[in-house]
């Protein structure tokens, strides 16, 4: 199978600002854009996107999940970034074409059709290092994708990182790609050194999140994550299996979560810990590494109410469960 996000569909939606105005969408070859070497994002980095998804249901029809959700955040992202401001209908628009143009595409399930919104600034002007973008390019990729848990049923392991920090913090709940660059580092390296497959970033004994997921910690009945602040991305996700978990009778803390309480909780019998996001869903973590100690995760198999929870939000996608929170927008 292709690695995730390596196949693209041949067309894209796009609409481009200029002369402070947002011309009407177009749905144009997805290699078509050109920019100049001195666009503003490249040296600049004024770029957000989104990830979400679109999925194929057993009658044939397909559905966005949370499309109003991501539009919100991306809002959120370029505003926090002086991009242009866009009206959240016309990404709304676009989102919708793309997926309609290529509805014959989207995967069934397990498979799905990522959504990748892109906003990048393009004036060329390498002068303006403190100064916004005076034009940019708003575009939505589609990429279908498998199901990527089967192949990797094995639990995670996160390395504990309580010195480096995954970006700076005000930029924290900015989906840009400046701050994937920024945790590279740190995340090779946990690779290399103690064949980690993600950090888990723990400023000051403070757990946060991975370099692209949230984390959540599971202990009977209870779920514990940290609580939306500005230091984290506010994973679309979390949102969702909070939500779900409150449905299921679930206790739902989302308060600070030390390193050290982590590792106390996470020592006990039936302790669960998993990572959420679009891509990530709910992913099992079995082992946490911290001062070059391996603290296994409850029996560091899949935890049953990560498999649960997983199972409830996989559900709703697939049109297999009632949609109690609208969470679906028919194509
Ligand atoms: C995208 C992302 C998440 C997960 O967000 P979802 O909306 O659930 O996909 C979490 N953390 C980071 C840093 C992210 O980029």
């Amino acid at each position: 199978m292709a690695a995730f996000g390596t196949v693209f569909m041949p067309q894209m939606a796009l609409a481009k600002y200029e002369d402070q105005q947002w011309g009407d969408s177009e749905i144009v070859s997805s290699d078509s854009i050109s920019l100049h070497p001195g666009a503003h994002v490249l040296h600049y980095s004024s770029t957000c996107f989104e990830g979400l998804k679109a999925f194929r249901h057993e009658d044939g029809s397909v559905h966005i999940f949370r499309m109003d959700a991501n539009i919100k955040r991306m809002a959120q992202s370029a505003e926090l970034l002086s991009l242009p401001a866009f009206k959240p209908e016309l990404l709304e628009q676009m989102v919708k074409d793309i997926v309609a143009k290529f509805a014959d595409e989207v995967p069934a399930a397990p498979g799905s059709m990522y959504i990748r919104p892109t906003f990048i600034g393009t004036e060329p002007a390498i002068g303006k290092a403190a100064a916004p973008t005076s034009s940019a390019l708003l575009y939505v990729l589609l990429s279908p994708v498998g199901d990527y848990f089967a192949v990797g049923a094995k639990p995670l392991r996160l390395l504990l990182e309580e010195n480096g920090m995954r970006c700076a913090p005000h930029m924290g709940m900015v989906k840009s790609g400046g701050n994937y660059a920024s945790a590279l580092g740190p995340i090779s390296q946990a690779r290399t050194e103690v064949d980690a497959d993600q950090v888990l970033f723990c400023p000051g004994g403070d757990v946060q999140e991975t370099g692209a997921a949230n984390f959540i910690l599971i202990d009977g009945d209870e779920l514990i994550t940290k609580a939306l602040d500005s230091s984290f991305l506010h994973g679309v996700t979390r949102n969702s299996i909070l939500t779900l978990a409150r449905d299921l009778g679930l206790k739902v803390s989302e308060r600070e979560l030390t390193v050290d309480e982590l590792l106390e909780r996470a020592a006990k019998p039936g302790c669960e810990a998993a990572l959420s996001g679009t891509a990530a869903v709910l992913t099992p973590v079995g082992t946490l590494i911290h001062n070059g100690k391996e603290h296994t995760v409850g029996n560091g198999e899949a935890g049953e109410t990560t498999l649960k929870l997983r199972q409830a939000l996989n559900d709703i996608q697939w049109g297999k469960a009632q949609d109690q929170h609208n969470w679906l927008t028919s194509i």
